[in-house]
């Protein structure tokens, strides 16, 4: 589910000529031998957006070579995690890390994704780093119980009060636009929530399996493992926001 692969992002310079490194990515040598090369000068921080296996396990071979110190936040213990991340200390919402002069990324927690999920937002050029939160090109896989449909929605919301020119996509290309791409992304999901209400309303009390070829009639049948996980997220969504409640594996609208 990574797309062309994760992308990661070398930033800084300026006079001081120091490097932040933003998602090391896979255990995989020769990418950790081309981050190396295409760095224009030191890499003195490591920063991960989350701790999912596509994004952090390079830090320790990428911190090995260059003696750079790793920040983000610890992996909580559920599935497809790098338990093995280990950061300097945990990063704070709404702190600043001086990377040179003219390059301040402020540290955004955006769960949703990933109960862990950090932004990074490279203040003078209003760039966003979105790592996982959005993508370009595909949607994003809310996986409960660490994925949070809820946590999701009001993460957006809360970018939508940022100043953005640029989103840096953990997968995919640049995307220009920001809070058209954001309000776009918004709209999706509570479309696919209206869909979840009416499913309910209609086919209720009812397992998932039966909720689900309904609620997403419009993708192939071989995602449906994955729009399993998204649906669970959306019923756990309306049943937090007092929609849906559940007995005995049966959902239905409250
Ligand atoms: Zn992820």
């Amino acid at each position: 589910m990574t797309g062309p692969g994760t992308n990661t992002y070398l930033v800084g310079g300026g006079a001081r000529n120091e490097w932040a490194v933003i998602d090391p990515g896979p255990d995989d040598a020769a990418h950790v031998q081309a981050v190396l090369a295409a760095a224009p000068g030191p890499i003195r921080w490591i920063l991960v957006t989350h701790t999912h296996m596509d994004h952090s396990p390079a830090a320790p071979a990428l911190q090995a070579a260059t003696g750079a110190t790793v920040l983000g936040r610890a992996a909580p213990a559920t599935q497809w995690q790098d338990t093995g991340f280990a950061a300097a200390r945990d990063l704070q919402h709404g702190e600043r890390i001086a990377i040179g002069d003219d390059c301040t990324l402020r540290v955004i927690h955006t769960p949703g994704h990933a109960s862990n999920h950090l932004c990074y937002l490279l203040e003078e050029e209003k760039t966003l780093f979105t790592g996982d939160h959005v993508m370009q090109g595909s949607t994003v896989v809310i996986a409960p119980p660490d994925g949070d449909m809820r946590a999701y929605l009001e993460s957006l919301a809360a970018l939508q009060e940022e100043d953005l020119e640029w989103l840096a996509p953990g997968h995919g290309f640049l995307i220009a636009r920001p809070q058209e791409a954001i309000r776009l992304l918004v709209r999706h999901r509570l479309h696919r929530e209206a869909k979840v209400l009416s499913a309910l309303r209609d086919l209720g009390p009812a397992p998932i399996e039966v909720l689900l070829p309904r609620v997403y009639d419009d993708v192939p049948e071989r995602m449906y493992p994955v729009a399993q996980r998204s649906l669970l997220a959306h019923l756990l969504k309306l049943a937090a926001d007092g929609k849906a409640l559940e007995t005995g594996g049966h959902w239905q609208a409250a």
